[in-house]
């Protein structure tokens, strides 16, 4: 949580923090699918959005202009701009999926600005977040890699059941304890029926977006970039509230890039006994709101 200070016109504000997520919820969760497959436009996406929810697709530009690697079937740049404009978010994997640590400076920015490029040509909005391909990462990938975004994945629980054999009992546990923890759970999956760690069984997934879609009181769940917005905006934003007659008045003070963070925060305020989630924007001026 972040640091507060407390500065009350009167004593009447009784407590305000920042919640560790969005809506004053316990546990944050970003779907993420990886390489850019057909399968994401095809049988994913339609999943989501008949349950309302935002997830992240990392693609690689390369193989959508080939419309295919290793032997898998790619989306194309106007599915792409077709996911982004119903809201999830379509980021970068590379440009060619490379081993990263091995290239010099010059191509490893060659590989993250062409696909940025591609995507915001394709999308109309330039990529913030970026996922290594084979997760593999150094000093210098990682420098160059966070350059003006707002995350990159850094861990990730598979799910797939070629490789890793997901069930819905796995699913559920692990979900279960993401919520118990607090934590911010980012899944990666690969292909349904192509690609990598592909599902025999694809309706174990679906059941899995659903018992996620049920739990969303609990959950908050939202494309990668904005939930790794939110949690570094969370850590740095300071907060003066103060009661006034007839409202409650939170001044934030927040020291990032307003230009590349633009999630709105949640506050817990207590006035009179009463706890209330206010939901604020981090660089506003004072915003008031009715007691
Ligand atoms: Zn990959």
């Amino acid at each position: 949580m972040a640091v507060l200070t407390f500065l009350c016109a009167c004593s009447e504000v009784e407590d305000a923090r920042i919640c560790a997520y969005r809506g004053g919820r316990q546990a944050a969760v970003s779907l993420t699918f990886d390489d850019g497959l057909l399968d994401h436009y095809t049988m994913v996406a339609p999943h989501l959005d008949s349950l309302g929810l935002k997830a992240t697709f990392w693609v690689i530009g390369k193989s959508i202009e080939e419309g295919e690697y290793n032997y898998a079937r790619r989306l194309t740049w106007e599915m792409c701009r077709e996911m982004s404009d119903r809201g999830h978010e379509i980021s970068n994997h590379s440009w060619s999926h490379p081993h990263l640590t091995e290239l010099s400076e010059e191509e490893l920015r060659e590989e993250v600005t062409r696909n940025d490029d591609a995507i915001e040509r394709a999308t109309g909005k330039r990529p913030i977040t970026f996922c290594y391909p084979f997760n593999a990462q150094n000093e210098l990938v990682a420098r160059v890699c966070h350059e003006g975004r707002v995350g990159t994945r850094d861990y990730q629980e598979p799910q797939g059941q070629a490789n890793t054999h997901s069930t819905p009992e796995t699913l559920r546990a692990w979900l279960d304890k993401v919520i118990a923890e607090g934590e911010w759970g980012v899944t990666m999956t690969h292909g349904i029926h192509s690609g990598w760690d592909q599902w025999d069984d694809e309706q174990v997934l679906w059941d899995f977006f659903k018992d996620l879609a049920s739990r969303q009181d609990e959950v908050w769940i939202d494309t990668f970039a904005a939930v790794a917005a939110y949690r570094q905006e969370r850590e740095h934003c300071t907060l003066r509230v103060r009661r006034y007659r007839k409202c409650i008045g939170i001044k934030p003070t927040c020291d990032l890039d307003p230009a590349l963070f633009r999630e709105p925060l949640t506050a817990e305020v207590t006035v009179d006994g009463r706890s209330r989630l206010l939901e604020f924007d981090p660089f506003g001026k004072e915003q008031f709101f009715e007691l």
